[in-house]
């Protein structure tokens, strides 16, 4: 079936009465066929409405049942094979290689919650039995478990058009909660979108889902985002975006009448830190490398390496050089969307503004409309940490700064101007670790993950990993947006005390439940 424009409410396709937007490609600049229909008010309620029917329905079905429709919708999206591909690579700009190798991660993570859902360790099952005779009262007979929240809106990001839109990690792990979705498309990828919400909208219906599981809704994040953010039947939300869109839901959702929890991914500048011997040894082909990570994908990544911390001195100097050149040979890349372009231009317009900042380097002329140039730029650490807020801002793009330190003591006094972020990097070697070792307690403070001798970019979606970090990365550093943990933003504990066996659920009942679970303070399998 070719793209309809239509919005998906409830396993129905329905025209949106709201008027019509056209997808732009980044690549032409040039109107892409066809007409999306945006959703008026009343699909906004027709999506909430389906999914608060939907949501005891759902979060009640065995876990197992809804691990098959996670598979079927990963089997779905994996048939819409070069289709799915190419529309992506039309609207994005993204090249064929990284988009098959996003479809790959979003299927991956979709069947990763299935096994999740099967492991049933998310429940974090405990059962504390009753002592009848205690002195002086009776112990009570308790038992917890944890339950979905309800009906969750999540933001598609415009970076991953697959692994963090419409059936992307916040939508993977809300439907392994056994939260129902209404995804609010991202206007830069409507087509995108519309394969993916047909993928999910098949697998719900052969595997026998409650139709309110889920929906996708396009329209502006102004009336439409915020119009399901702001329906008291939701009950958290998902977002990957800039840190004013991030800041402002966060602030919606906290004034309802019933406030809600917004997790924001929102921006980080990814701190590299090139501890002194390791420098002086490879100085070069770090300076090589720093620059694959920094124009990978236009830099256009969340963890991509926007700030270098190292200090002054000869090898610094080679590291500078190596980095220049590299970038001065980077070509110009698409970006992903006009708006991105220009907010791109404008922030390294800011950067090369500032008295503070020397450029080093900018990449090739750009070849045709809404490409990036690469820029580097350098700021001596005294300079920084007098605006450290202002130099920090993200610049979301292939853009990064070099902090010269006077020594490692300033180095590590840098880390307390910082702000959250979703990483830090450490470059080091054995006769780095003295200064390692009091950098890492303050990176811990900071950071959601710590590296070494790696790039930021890249994030491997496993049981442990953390993609999230303090306030402004994310709008809650307790949690997650990439890996099993993720599950966990839409769960909520629950205590069940003296319930009678007959009426409690089947992975709290005594015996063996087949899953992890701590009985009267012990572990068992
Ligand atoms: P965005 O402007 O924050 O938009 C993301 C989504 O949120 C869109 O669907 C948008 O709706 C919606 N939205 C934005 N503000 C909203 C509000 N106040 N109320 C309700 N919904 C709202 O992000 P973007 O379009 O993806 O990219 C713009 C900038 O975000 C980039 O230049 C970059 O700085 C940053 N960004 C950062 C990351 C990261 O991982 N750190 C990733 C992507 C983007 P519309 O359809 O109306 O736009």
């Amino acid at each position: 079936m070719g793209l309809t424009g239509e919005l998906f409410i409830a396993t129905q396709r329905v025209a949106g009465a709201n008027g019509t937007f056209r997808a732009v490609s980044p690549a032409t600049g040039a109107e892409i066929e066809p007409p999306f229909t945006l959703a008026t008010v009343d699909d906004v309620e027709a999506a909430c409405a389906a999914a608060e029917a939907a949501f005891p329905i759902y979060s009640n079905l065995p876990r197992e049942k809804r691990a098959e429709f996670l598979e079927a919708a990963a089997d779905e999206i994996d048939a819409l094979g070069e289709t799915l591909t190419e529309r992506a690579m039309a609207e994005t700009g993204l090249p064929h290689a990284r988009l098959t190798g996003e479809r790959g991660r979003t299927v991956g993570q979709l069947r990763l919650f299935a096994k999740e859902l099967r492991l049933g360790e998310y429940l974090r099952a405990r059962i504390d039995h009753a002592i009848p005779d205690r002195q002086p009262i009776r112990k009570p007979d308790l038992r917890l478990r944890m339950v979905p929240l309800g009906p969750v809106v999540v933001f598609g990001a415009s970076n991953f058009p697959l692994a963090f839109s419409t059936a992307g990690g916040d939508t993977a792990s809300a439907l392994a909660a056994g939260c129902p979705v209404i995804v609010k498309g991202h206007s830069a990828h409507p087509g995108t979108a519309e394969l993916v919400a047909g993928a999910v909208t098949r697998a719900a219906q052969k595997t026998g889902m409650p139709a309110g599981v889920f929906s996708m809704l396009n329209g502006p994040g102004n009336s439409v985002g915020s119009a399901l953010v702001s329906d008291p039947r939701v009950k958290a939300v998902g977002f990957t975006g800039s840190r004013s869109g991030g800041t402002q839901l966060m602030k919606l959702a906290a004034s309802r009448p019933v406030p809600i929890p917004v997790y924001a991914e929102m921006s980080s500048i990814n701190p590299v830190f090139l501890l002194p011997s390791i420098l002086e040894a490879k100085a070069e082909a770090l300076g090589a490398a720093f620059v694959g990570s920094l124009t990978m994908g236009a830099g256009q990544f969340c963890t991509n390496p926007g700030l270098v911390l190292a200090v002054d001195g000869p090898a610094l100097d080679r590291f500078l050089v190596a980095a220049t050149d590299a970038v001065g040979v980077a070509p110009a890349q698409t970006m992903l969307s006009p708006g991105i372009h220009k907010a791109y231009e404008s922030g390294v317009a800011r950067m090369a503004s500032s008295p503070a900042l020397s450029q080093l380097a900018a990449g090739q002329e750009p070849g045709g409309p809404h490409c990036g140039r690469a820029a580097l730029f350098s700021i001596a650490a005294k300079d920084f940490i007098a605006d450290a807020e202002g130099h920090s801002e993200e610049v979301f793009g292939s853009a990064s700064l070099v902090i010269r330190c006077a020594d490692a003591d300033e180095m590590l006094s840098v880390i307390g101007h910082l702000e959250g972020q979703l990483t830090a990097t450490v470059h080091l070697d054995e006769s780095d670790t003295d200064v390692a070792r009091k950098l890492l307690p303050l990176l811990e403070r900071k950071v959601g993950r710590i590296l070494a001798n790696g790039w930021p970019t890249g994030v491997e979606v496993t049981d442990a990993m953390v993609h999230g970090g303090p306030f402004p990365s994310t709008s809650d550093g307790r949690s997650t947006s990439v890996g099993t943990l993720a599950i966990d933003r839409f769960l909520r504990p629950v205590s069940y005390q003296d319930i009678p066996a007959a009426l409690l659920p089947a992975d709290l009942a005594d015996g063996d439940a087949g899953i992890p679970r701590r009985v009267d303070g012990k572990p068992t399998l």
